[in-house]
């Protein structure tokens, strides 16, 4: 594995097997590297000629307020991992290398980041998509792997795609769990043990709306069902929302009915759900696949 931590680095490794015409499979992370994102890595490897992983843990999608100084970062541990992996390159640039000058140039998204991630934490998504469109021109991959884990981020991407003309293939991946229900994530590591049985109770509530939605109810019986379950299991602390959305334009969805002929092509409605637990944030879904006509 090769490591690059420039840009011009990074565009002389990568131009050679543009040349032969083989496909890039990109893998953006901020480190902290768990089976979640090996899982994606994994894709990677399978469907494409040269893999790249970038770790960057990018300032513009951290709040004033928020865990940017602590986030975890665990280079060597990770470097270690992908070249166990074959990955073939390693991007890891510094802030200067990534944002040359302060208040440059930034993408903004528009409606889909309005509600959910977006309105909790303004200017996230913003940050978001400006450091993926530029890592996109950086490394002009092939196929671009996300979790499905956050799912808002993938619809953000899937958005500046189709509307700036990215010839880049966007593919989202499932999420991967603990035992427990608990979506891995980089941020597990700030909870103590008590929180992380609290924490596998998100998955809990979202296994909860999705039966009954797939048990012929409404969205607003199941969602009723999914609050009393959050209200009785976790008072102590502060659920954000819990929703179901349009997972395309992350649109609230009271009814199944508008998705039409698209709930048959794939996953085109999620169950939402971010908590506050232990003073970690923690968010999750869960895709909702049943019949038009269950609705
Ligand atoms: P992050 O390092 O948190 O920015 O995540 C990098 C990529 O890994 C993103 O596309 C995430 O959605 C994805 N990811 C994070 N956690 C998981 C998980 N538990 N399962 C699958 N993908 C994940």
């Amino acid at each position: 594995m090769r490591t690059l931590t420039t840009v011009a680095e990074c565009r002389t490794a990568l131009l050679p097997h543009r040349l032969q015409e083989k496909i890039i499979g990109f893998v953006p992370t901020m480190g902290a590297l768990h089976e979640g994102h090996f899982s994606l890595i994994r894709q990677s490897k399978l469907h494409c000629d040269v893999t790249v992983v970038s770790i960057f843990v990018n300032p513009t999608q951290f709040g004033p307020s928020e865990d940017f100084d602590k986030y975890p970062r665990t280079f060597d541990d990770d470097a270690l991992a992908l070249s166990d992996m074959d990955v073939e390159f390693l991007f890891a640039p510094d802030r200067e290398e990534m944002y040359p000058r302060v208040g440059g140039i930034s993408v903004n998204v528009g409606d889909v980041a309005a509600r959910y991630e977006g309105a909790v934490r303004p200017g996230h998504f913003n940050g978001v998509a400006t450091v993926v469109a530029s890592l996109f021109n950086i490394i002009q991959p092939s196929i671009a792997f996300f979790g499905q884990k956050d799912a808002q981020q993938v619809a953000v991407i899937r958005r500046m795609v189709e509307d700036l003309h990215w010839p880049v293939e966007i593919q989202a991946m499932p999420t991967i769990r603990e035992e427990s229900g608990l979506a891995l994530s980089s941020r597990n590591r700030y909870l103590d043990e008590g929180s992380r049985i609290d924490a596998a109770m998100l998955y809990r509530v979202l296994e909860n709306v999705a039966n009954v939605l797939e048990n012929h109810g409404s969205v607003g019986q199941a969602l009723e069902h999914g609050f009393e379950l959050a209200r009785r299991e976790i008072p102590a602390h502060s659920l954000d929302y819990l929703d179901v959305v349009d997972s395309e334009t992350f649109q609230s969805l009271t009814s199944l009915e508008p998705l039409g002929e698209r709930i048959n092509e794939g996953i085109s409605a999620a169950i939402i759900i971010a908590a506050r637990i232990g003073g970690t944030r923690l968010i999750d879904n869960r895709p909702v696949t049943i019949k038009a006509e269950r609705s």
